[in-house]
C-alpha cells in the first residue's frame, strides 16, 4: 500500500464515525465489473456496492443521462411535478405490476413508508392505535427506528431499545410460526423474498402462498422487501414474480438507481386508496429529478441490455462453480441463495478469506461472520465467474 493510501485511511479513521470495520482500501474509480484503488490496483468486484451497481461501472448511457439531468435541474421538491419522476414511476409500475409509487432516498426510508402505510390502512378500518406487525427472524430491513424494529437480529436492536413496539417475530418458511403470531390487531406481515444480510435464505413458494392466503383471509397487508433481491438479481425483475405472490406493498432500492441514492415503496391501488393521503408522509429529496433520471435510465438499460436474460444465463454457472468449490473444501458447509445472490456458508469466520481475496484483486463481502456473499454486477459473464473462482480457490486453504 502506498503512503498516500495509508494517509487517506488514517484520515478517514480520524474523521468518520467508526460505524464500520472497513476493508483497508480506498476505491477510486470503476470500469465494467472492475474497480481501481487510489494506487491503481485493479479488483474484480463481486460486491457491486452491496448489490447496487447492477449495470457495471462507467456505463456510458447511464452517465450521460445523469450529466444531462444535472445540466437541466437536480432538485425541485415534491411541491411540484417533474418529468423524470413521472417517467420513472410509469416504468417502475410496468416492471412491478404495482399501481402507486412513492420515491425515497434509501431502502430504510422505503421500509418506513411501507410500515406507516400499513398502520394507516388498519387505523382507517377500526380507529385503533395498537396494531401489530409480524416480521421474520434473521431479517434485515434497515437501520432507522421503524426498519430496525422489524429487523430480526437482536444484536442490531439491543442498544437502541425501545423499538416502535407491537412487532412480533416468526420464522421464514415456517407458516405455523406466523399463524401463531397473528391476532385481531395484526396489520402487516413484512418479509424479504430472499433474505440478504440474514444469510441468503430464499422464502419458498409454498410458504409465500400460505402467507398471501392468510393475509387475504384476515385483511392483513403483505409487505415484501425487495431492496436486495429485487431488480433482476434472482432472474426475475422482482423475486416474488417467480411465485406469482403479489404483495400489497413492496419496497425497492439498492440497484434501483445503480448508485444514485434512491428507493421506493409501491402499493396496489386498493392499499393506496385506503392508507396514506395528503399530509401523511413526505420527503424533501425523495423522487427528485436527478434520482429519478437515474431510475428511468436504469430501467431502460435493464430492458435494452437484456439484464435479466444475462442473469438467467450466468446464475446457473455461478451456482455450478460454487457447488464445485463446496465439494472441494470440508470447511464449506452449504450453498444458499438464488440467481446472482449467493452465499457460501463456512464452518468458521470468513474475514481472513475475504482479506486474502482482496490482496489478490478480488472484492467479496460477507453476510454474517461465516458466510461469503456473492452479489456481483448483473452484467458479469461466465469468464468473470471463472476468474473469481480461480482467485477464491487460492484463498480458502487449510
Ligand atoms: C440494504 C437493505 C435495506 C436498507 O437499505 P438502505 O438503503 O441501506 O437503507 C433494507 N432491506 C433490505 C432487504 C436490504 O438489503
Amino acid at each position: 500500500m502506498s503512503e498516500t493510501m495509508k494517509a487517506y485511511i488514517e484520515e478517514a479513521e480520524r474523521d468518520l464515525l467508526h460505524t464500520y470495520n472497513r476493508y483497508q482500501i480506498v476505491l477510486d474509480r470503476g470500469e465494467g465489473v472492475y474497480l481501481y484503488d487510489t494506487d491503481g490496483k485493479k479488483y474484480l468486484d463481486f460486491c457491486a456496492g452491496i448489490a447496487v451497481f447492477a449495470l457495471g461501472y462507467g456505463n456510458r448511457e447511464y452517465n450521460d443521462a445523469l450529466k444531462a439531468q444535472i445540466d437541466k435541474v437536480i432538485h425541485t421538491s415534491n411541491y411540484y411535478y417533474n418529468v423524470p419522476a413521472i417517467e420513472a414511476a410509469r416504468k417502475l409500475k410496468k416492471i412491478s405490476g404495482m399501481d402507486r409509487v412513492f420515491f425515497t432516498n434509501s431502502g430504510a426510508e422505503a421500509v418506513e413508508g411501507a410500515l406507516k402505510a400499513a398502520r394507516k390502512y388498519a387505523y382507517l378500518k377500526d380507529g385503533r392505535t395498537d396494531h401489530e406487525i409480524i416480521a421474520m427472524n434473521h431479517s434485515f430491513h434497515g437501520r432507522t427506528f421503524g426498519a430496525l424494529s422489524v429487523t430480526g437480529n437482536p444484536k442490531y436492536r439491543e442498544a437502541f431499545e425501545p423499538m416502535i413496539g407491537h412487532v412480533k417475530f416468526a420464522d421464514l418458511n415456517d407458516f405455523k410460526s406466523v399463524t401463531e403470531q397473528v391476532t385481531d390487531r395484526t396489520c402487516a406481515i413484512i418479509l424479504e423474498t430472499v433474505q440478504g444480510e440474514g444469510g441468503l435464505v430464499p422464502a419458498d413458494g409454498e410458504f409465500l402462498r400460505q402467507v398471501r392466503a392468510l393475509c387475504d383471509e384476515r385483511d392483513i397487508l403483505l409487505i415484501l422487501d425487495e431492496i436486495q433481491c429485487g431488480m433482476g438479481r434472482t432472474g426475475y425483475m422482482y423475486a416474488w414474480q417467480k411465485f406469482g405472490v403479489k404483495p400489497d406493498i413492496m419496497t425497492t432500492a439498492k440497484a434501483l438507481g445503480c448508485g444514485v441514492p434512491v428507493g421506493a415503496f409501491l402499493m396496489t391501488e386498493k392499499t393506496a386508496a385506503h392508507s396514506l393521503s395528503a399530509g401523511d408522509h413526505g420527503t424533501t429529496y425523495g423522487g427528485n429529478p436527478l434520482a429519478c433520471a437515474a431510475v428511468e435510465k436504469v430501467l431502460d438499460l435493464f430492458e435494452k441490455d437484456h439484464i435479466i436474460e444475462n442473469v438467467r444465463q450466468v446464475a446457473p454457472y455461478l451456482e455450478q462453480r460454487l457447488e464445485e468449490l463446496k465439494g472441494k473444501y470440508d470447511c464449506i458447509t452449504e450453498l444458499r441463495g438464488a440467481g446472482l445472490m449467493r452465499g457460501l456458508v463456512f464452518d468458521r469466520p470468513v474475514r481472513d478469506i475475504i482479506d486474502r481475496a482482496m490482496e489478490k484483486g478480488l472484492i467479496l463481502i460477507n453476510a454474517g461472520a461465516e458466510i461469503i456473499r456473492f452479489v456481483p454486477p448483473l452484467v458479469i459473464t461466465k469468464e468473470h465467474v471463472d476468474e473469481m473462482i480461480a482467485v477464491l480457490d487460492t484463498c480458502i486453504g487449510r
